[in-house]
């Protein structure tokens, strides 16, 4: 292992570390030393991650959250820091979407196969904040809490998971495309004023993975055969990179980077 991406005796909380981008994430940190912090709504599949970070040999572990509650996102770095010790790393990874027109429209049909609900009605308030309270404000809450400790020690690495709509416009994901790009400015804002105190903030902004978030373009022949054109490498990512590079954002190997928003999308930011 190169000696600046060795992450041992350092602490990352995950936040949506029971499954998907989260898992891979929590698994790739705790290969590279880490011990680690799992949070999210469902017990049993934080439970299921947490095995497999003890089986690498690392300590671990979980703590029921939901993030679009910031007195939760509170205890939960207080908790961490009491079991730990401190936190080296806050990767703010939780996420929801929802795939519908802002308000139906005429002779327009989105894909019925990855429509959130059927789309008879424009998007209504409770399903617009629902989207900005756990993409936006549970990652400000993340960010919040845990600054003034990293701060205190004079190091910290924050990795605000945003995603490639945050930068192109993708229709009917209006709420989830305008969280991401909100994440993207958060996450510049909180480089600038942190980056004095030794705490760096970037985002890691994915493009195409198969997740249970994604299922249903993943697991209907005719959008994937759409999905795919659209990506210049024509495939989809490998979680496994992803893991690899939050590992990278997490060690000491990129402390001369902050403030930056990384697309790892196959090339679909590029076109
Ligand atoms: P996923 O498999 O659905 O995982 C989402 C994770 O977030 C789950 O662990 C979920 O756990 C957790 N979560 C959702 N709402 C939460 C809440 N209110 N409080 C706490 N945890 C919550 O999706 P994923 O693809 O891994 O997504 C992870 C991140 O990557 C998201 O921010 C997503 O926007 C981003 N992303 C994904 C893709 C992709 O292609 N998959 C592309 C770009 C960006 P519970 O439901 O148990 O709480």
């Amino acid at each position: 292992m190169l000696k600046e991406m060795d992450l041992t005796g350092r602490v990352a909380v995950i936040t949506g570390g029971g499954r998907g981008i989260g898992r891979e994430i929590a698994l790739a940190m705790a290969e590279c030393g880490a011990d680690i912090a799992l949070a999210a709504r469902t017990e049993e599949e934080l439970e299921s991650v947490k095995q497999e970070v003890i089986e690498k040999g690392k300590r671990c572990i979980a703590l029921r959250t939901d993030v679009s509650d910031s007195k939760q996102v509170d205890n939960l770095v207080e908790n961490t820091i009491s079991e730990f010790g401190k936190i080296d790393i806050m990767v703010n990874n939780a996420g929801a979407l929802h795939f519908l027109p802002l308000v139906p429209i005429p002779d327009q049909v989105p894909n019925p196969a990855r429509l959130s609900r059927t789309p008879d009605s424009r998007i209504s308030d409770d399903e617009w904040q629902k989207i900005m309270d756990v993409n936006v404000n549970g990652v400000m809450y993340g960010c919040r809490a845990v600054a003034p400790h990293m701060i205190d020690r004079g190091y910290g690495k924050i990795i605000n998971i945003s995603s490639s709509n945050g930068a192109q416009g993708v229709p009917y994901c209006a709420p989830y495309n305008v969280s991401k790009a909100a994440i993207n400015m958060l996450t510049r804002v909180l480089a600038l004023e942190w980056a004095s105190y030794g705490v760096t903030v970037n985002g890691l902004a994915p493009g195409s993975f198969h997740t249970e978030m994604t299922n249903a373009v993943w697991s209907d022949a005719k959008s994937v055969e759409k999905h795919i054109d659209a990506i210049p490498v024509k495939r989809g990512g490998k979680l496994r990179d992803l893991g690899i590079f939050a590992a990278y954002l997490a060690s000491e190997a990129s402390d001369y980077m902050t403030g930056q928003v990384v697309y790892i999308d196959g090339g679909r930011t590029a076109v």
